[in-house]
């Protein structure tokens, strides 16, 4: 719908309205590239002189630009226009508890450069973590070629709570206080990123529903959650559309839902949080009895690895040892499977979503059992309430994040089309 509909011809501002017409344009350009001018008619309701005159204004400011051409019956061949990459880059970075990442892109989001960097977090200082992760970017705008000023916006994705500023609320697990992370990374980076560019902070496992709001598996879907299940667990809810950040940004902390009164402490202060039992840890608790009860598993035996010495165990190797017919891996995925679908079944009863997204480790571990696993929920569901909810896979795996920040740049650039500096004008 064209901005500006049911509102009294007093009320509007025609500037304001110009502009927001231009952000929509822009926007549909990026979601739908490439689009000819009259599928950009369809597609926002405007009329094809202010499409024309918008198309200009984007173009002369350097955001668009013709790329090809389709021809109609008539033979007269219809410009697509398309993000011109030559905008400039986004950096898209990411704080994990065990890594940390950067992928960056250029304004029609093809990937230019990455980098990640395997670290224990929790390891390390807070400035000591920013300070890495600053490095990895500037490798990253090196291998990309970014000129001085070439930056348009920076994304944050971080594991805790995101206040309705950027500003990081609380951190589970990590002994951080709550200064402000986006403001330090700036500072890092204000060498290669002028300090007047946006810098967006996300929670981690919202940017990774973001990302599936993409042209991918969700697009058209409406109601989802997506649970990005690593150390911990946890949840993005889109609701009719919208990411839902509730009041204190702290919606979707599902991870800490506790299922046991008297279960194992979590991180968090609570008792029988979920994510304890359906985190990548979980898996390791759950082999530890067979160990302890010397049942053979090929879990223990002798590896490859040095001296005979047995490959350190990790939970990516139990899923590998499950599939490989290994009994104690098998039954501890099983385990983890029977949590995870009583959760997703939790998250029906409060959600009632089309589809439930599993990203991270949860789809690593999954990836090859999907079959299973929806079986297991559909007989977790309340009778046949919930018929048709589906369980699918992430569409960018562990890179999840990353390309949610860069959704999350675009729709923040494409928002205000004039706030950057037209591109200089080359002869
Ligand atoms: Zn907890």
């Amino acid at each position: 719908m064209a901005v500006g509909e049911g509102m009294s011809s007093q009320a509007v501002d025609v500037r304001w309205m110009r502009l927001a017409n231009l952000s929509l344009v822009l926007t549909t350009i990026i979601r739908h590239a490439p689009v000819s001018q009259s599928l950009l008619i369809d597609l926002t309701g405007l009329k094809k002189p202010t499409i024309s005159n918008l198309v200009d204004e984007l173009a002369r400011l350097g955001w668009v630009r013709v790329e090809g051409a389709v021809r109609n019956k008539i033979g007269r061949p219809r410009q697509l226009l398309a993000p011109n990459p030559g905008r400039g880059l986004i950096v898209s970075a990411q704080i994990s508890i065990d890594r940390l990442a950067t992928l960056i892109v250029d304004f029609s989001g093809t990937e230019r450069a990455r980098g990640i960097s395997t670290v224990d977090v929790s390891r390390i200082s807070q400035s000591e973590t920013v300070g890495r992760l600053a490095h990895l970017v500037r490798d990253g705008l090196r291998d990309a070629g970014a000129a001085p000023g070439g930056v348009l916006a920076t994304a944050l994705g971080l594991p805790g709570i995101v206040g309705e500023h950027g500003d990081v609320v609380y951190v589970p697990g990590l002994a951080w206080d709550t200064a402000d992370v986006g403001g330090m990374l700036r500072s890092a980076l204000a060498d290669v990123v002028a300090t007047d560019v946006p810098l967006l902070v996300e929670n981690e496992a919202n940017l990774a529903t973001v990302s599936e709001q993409r042209p991918q598996a969700c697009r058209d879907v409406h109601n989802f959650v997506y649970l990005l299940g690593e150390a911990g667990v946890g949840a993005g809810v889109v609701i009719d559309g919208a990411l839902f950040r509730g009041t204190r940004g702290a919606a979707g902390e599902i991870g800490h839902v506790s299922i046991a009164l008297d279960g194992p402490r979590c991180s968090c202060g609570k008792r029988g949080c979920w994510a304890l039992y359906v985190g990548r840890e979980a898996l390791l608790t759950a082999v530890r009895p067979g160990r302890a009860g010397g049942r053979g598993s090929s879990l223990w035996n002798a590896g490859s690895g040095h001296g005979g010495e047995p490959d350190p165990l990790t939970p990516e190797r139990i899923v590998a040892a499950a599939r490989a017919g290994d009994a104690v891996a098998a039954e501890a995925l099983g385990l983890l499977r029977r949590y995870l679908a009583a959760g997703i079944g939790n998250i029906a009863s409060a959600y009632d979503p089309e589809v439930v997204v599993l990203g991270g480790f949860l789809a690593t571990a999954f990836a090859q059992d999907l079959d299973a696993l929806q079986s297991e929920v559909d007989a977790w569901l309340m009778g046949d309430l919930y018929d048709g909810l589906r369980v699918e896979l992430s569409t960018h795996g562990h890179d999840a994040p990353l390309w949610g920040g860069v959704a999350l740049a675009l729709h923040h650039l494409a928002a205000n089309p004039r706030a950057v500096d037209p591109l200089p004008a080359t002869g």
